[in-house]
């Protein structure tokens, strides 16, 4: 039980920054030179350069996201509300001779929920059992709306990259080099990337579940499956050396 709690409070530490730069879109509108920036637009400015950050360094992407036509930012807005309800909650449970430090609420318009997700993930690492399983449908709760609003941003969206198990054989490109990888959202509401490349058939340790015959691996699993993989530009330059020498 508490691992499956804390579990999901760190997936959504983790994977925020995805949530909040999913507001992308909007960063495409030029601002103009001739007033201040508000804080949101600095907001979406970082997030622009977070993004561009992560797609580079893990997986690069065949599209660019599709235009976030859910409301976001009203996600975003609402977790913090209920991770800094969360945190207060679980604050008082603790034993005060913890000497925890009360952690001040958010300011009106705070983007950022991670501050109240961990000090709610800390007190979840010192509470009993029973505080843990009263804090977990709150937790899960947090989950669900991150992941919901990721998966309608990624999904059906193609990978660019070759799948290093199949060599991307596809029915239309028997002979491989396809992108076979596409964002899919699960019936569990959960988002992975399936393979459907034909005959893919990773190895054990390499495959998270499988969904429908084909390898899939939950958005959770990522970080480990980027690493399986080689980057776009990469495979040109090898293709690129090879033919040089
Ligand atoms: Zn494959």
């Amino acid at each position: 039980m508490r691992e499956i709690v804390v579990a999901d409070l760190e997936w959504v530490i983790e994977y925020w920054p995805d949530l909040v730069e999913s507001r992308m879109p909007l960063t495409t509108k030029p601002l103009r030179q001739t007033r201040t920036i508000s804080k949101e637009e600095i907001v979406l400015r970082d997030a622009a350069a977070h993004m561009e950050r992560y797609f580079r360094n893990n997986l690069s992407w065949g599209e660019s996201p599709a235009p976030v036509d859910v409301d976001v930012l009203q996600t975003v807005l609402d977790i913090v509300v209920y991770a800094d309800d969360l945190a207060d909650d679980l604050a008082e449970q603790l034993d005060p001779a913890t000497g925890r430090p009360i952690l001040a609420s958010p300011r009106l318009g705070e983007y950022d929920a991670r501050p109240w997700l961990q000090y709610a993930l800390a007190c979840l690492h010192e509470l009993p059992d029973d505080v843990v399983e009263w804090a977990w449908p709150r937790v899960q709760k947090i989950h669900e709306r991150t992941a919901r609003v990721l998966g309608m941003l990624y999904h059906g969206q193609t990978v660019k990259v070759v799948c290093p198990w199949c060599d991307g054989r596809a029915e239309e490109q028997p002979v491989g080099g396809a992108y076979t990888w596409k964002v899919e959202v699960l019936p569990s509401n959960q988002v992975a990337i399936v393979c459907h490349g034909v005959n893919c058939d990773p190895p054990a340790e390499h495959v998270a579940t499988w969904l429908w015959g084909k390898p899939c691996w939950p958005i959770t699993t990522w970080t480990r499956l980027a690493k399986h993989v080689i980057p776009e530009h990469e495979r040109a330059q090898r293709a690129r050396n090879a033919i040089a020498s």
